[in-house]
């Protein structure tokens, strides 16, 4: 049967590629299975997508925020009626099991809800004037028409992270879903168009990095940027923009670690660190992949992980008893293989996985097993660079601080996490960890929406994604004076 074609979706209409050109876009777990042919679109595609945003802007910024709330609302009740149909797709589309993308829709459901509820905050500031017969106030202006680069690890979640936010404030969008992702991308905008978002509201141009999320960052009339990806692109993407003053969020890779100390609670450190590290396949920017562990404890604990971690069952995440699915594609089974190449060479210890998988039930996806290094120093490159993939550090310490010292001494701030009992040590690790998240007693993964999410040093530039963060980010400030004096008043000049 020949794959479905999916097309961009530009002022309310499906339309092919200027260029026609097209690409497949296959299952992780078995590139037999097409899951749609894609428009391979170019910067014809993207100018056609801001005017049609421009043009929506105009209408969008006066619809009142609390009716352009109903709609998210509305189609956050439609993403949660098709919740399993759309994680089945996202795991054919992207590999990770069905538990997690169930949770990927109820990210954008629960985003959809809180940012709803935004419809009638967006709270601004009155302030008294120091002048009489005067009334001062700040409020939050949207932007105008937003770009939007995503990458293929939360193919649902991180879109609606930029759309919804963007939308309750009264911007318009142009969205460029990650290559490998595009489907989820296109369900979360058929959520949004049944549940009645106007035309041209928002936009989406499927493709590649350079063809389309180029053209977008660069474009004169797009206002604003928000990036979620690597390090190494958002750094370009970053360039770009401030070379027109566009307001640009980064959100980039980690290089989180998990420190577990000689009175943690090991039986729960232990599920922490599986699920932190293998889950999504290790394949998340909070994945854990250092896990700095006290010396008292260091051994015994090894031993325990790599027992369980040989034990996780890979595969097809279609199957429900599946515990980790495949890498995304072939290119990220290559860099894992690279990274554990570096890590023998560099002398610490492989002690679980470390090959990707060929078995029969394996052989038509892009599996790799789970696999730990141990006796890992701080300064290898495989405690330092985001590898992406199931590959775990394990690295010995002496004290508390020391663990402290290694957590912070990656150029990367996203997540964090400690296990002890100490309620001092926790607090310090809450203050002294140089991170954008810290998470006690729980893996570095796990983050809620109405919480600021992002990072510190090379994951972001400053922004937040999540919550106020992300209001902040798509809206504007403006001071507003209204002089009911009925004479000239001069602030600053008028002091007696
Ligand atoms: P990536 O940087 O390769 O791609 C991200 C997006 O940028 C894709 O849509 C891609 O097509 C586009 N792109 C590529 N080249 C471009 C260019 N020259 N100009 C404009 N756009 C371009 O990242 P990825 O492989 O999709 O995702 C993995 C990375 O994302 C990891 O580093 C991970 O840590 C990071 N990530 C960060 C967060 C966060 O919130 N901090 C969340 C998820 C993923």
């Amino acid at each position: 049967m020949a794959a479905k074609v999916f097309k961009n979706f530009i002022g309310g209409e499906w339309v092919e590629s200027r260029s026609g050109q097209t690409y497949e876009n296959l299952n992780p777990a078995d590139t037999r299975d097409v899951i749609g042919v894609f428009q391979r679109s170019d910067k014809r595609d993207v100018d056609d997508a801001v005017s049609a945003a421009r043009q929506a802007f105009e209408r969008w910024r006066l619809v009142p925020a609390p009716k352009r709330a109903e709609i998210i609302y509305r189609a956050g009740e439609i993403l949660l009626e098709r919740k399993e149909e759309y994680a089945r797709l996202m795991t054919r589309e992207m590999g990770k099991v069905l538990k997690e993308t169930r949770g990927d829709v109820q990210e954008a459901v629960d985003t959809a809800y809180y940012m709803a509820g935004e419809g009638r905050r967006q709270f601004g500031a009155t302030v008294p004037s120091e002048l009489p017969n005067k009334f001062a106030m700040a409020v939050r202006m949207p932007i105008g028409v937003c770009g939007m680069i995503a990458p293929w690890n939360f193919p649902m979640a991180i879109p609606s992270w930029k759309l919804l936010p963007a939308l309750v404030c009264g911007n318009t969008c142009v969205i460029k879903p990650a290559e490998d992702t595009p489907l989820s991308t296109l369900n979360l905008l058929k959520a949004l168009t049944d549940a009645g978002l106007p035309k041209g509201v928002v936009n989406v141009v499927t493709g590649f990095g350079p063809e389309v999320g180029a053209p977008i960052a660069e474009h004169a009339n797009v206002q604003a940027i928000s990036f979620t990806g690597s390090s190494e692109v958002g750094r370009t993407v970053g360039v770009t923009a401030a070379q027109s003053f566009k307001p640009c969020s980064l959100e980039m890779g980690g290089k989180n670690a998990i420190i577990i100390l000689d009175d943690a609670n090991l039986d729960l450190a232990l599920d922490g660190v599986l699920w932190g590290a293998f889950g999504t396949t290790g394949q998340r920017c909070t994945a854990a992949s250092r896990v700095i562990v006290q010396k008292g404890v260091y051994r015994q604990f090894a031993d325990r992980l790599i027992y369980r971690a040989q034990r996780l069952k890979v595969g097809n995440g279609q199957d429900e008893s599946v515990e980790m699915g495949p890498q995304i594609n072939e290119q990220q089974v290559a860099t894992t293989e690279k990274y554990v190449q570096i890590g023998k060479n560099e002398g610490a210890k492989l002690e679980a996985g470390g090959k990707a998988l060929n078995t029969p039930d394996h052989v038509y996806g892009w599996f790799f097993e789970p696999t730990i290094f141990t006796d890992v120093n701080e300064k290898m490159r495989i405690a330092q660079e985001e590898i992406f993939g199931p590959v775990l550090s394990l690295i010995p310490v002496d004290s508390f601080d020391q663990a402290i010292e290694i957590a912070n001494g990656v150029t990367y701030g996203l997540s964090s996490s400690v296990y002890t009992r100490d309620v001092n040590k926790a607090f310090r690790a809450m203050r002294d960890i140089y991170a954008g998240i810290t998470y006690v007693n729980a893996p570095t993964i796990g983050a809620e929406v109405h919480l600021p999410f992002g990072g510190t040093k090379s994951t972001g530039n400053g922004h937040r994604e999540g919550g106020l963060g992300a209001i902040d980010f798509y809206t504007q400030w403006k001071s507003i004076y209204v002089d009911y004096s009925d004479r000239l008043q001069r602030a600053q000049i008028d002091t007696e």
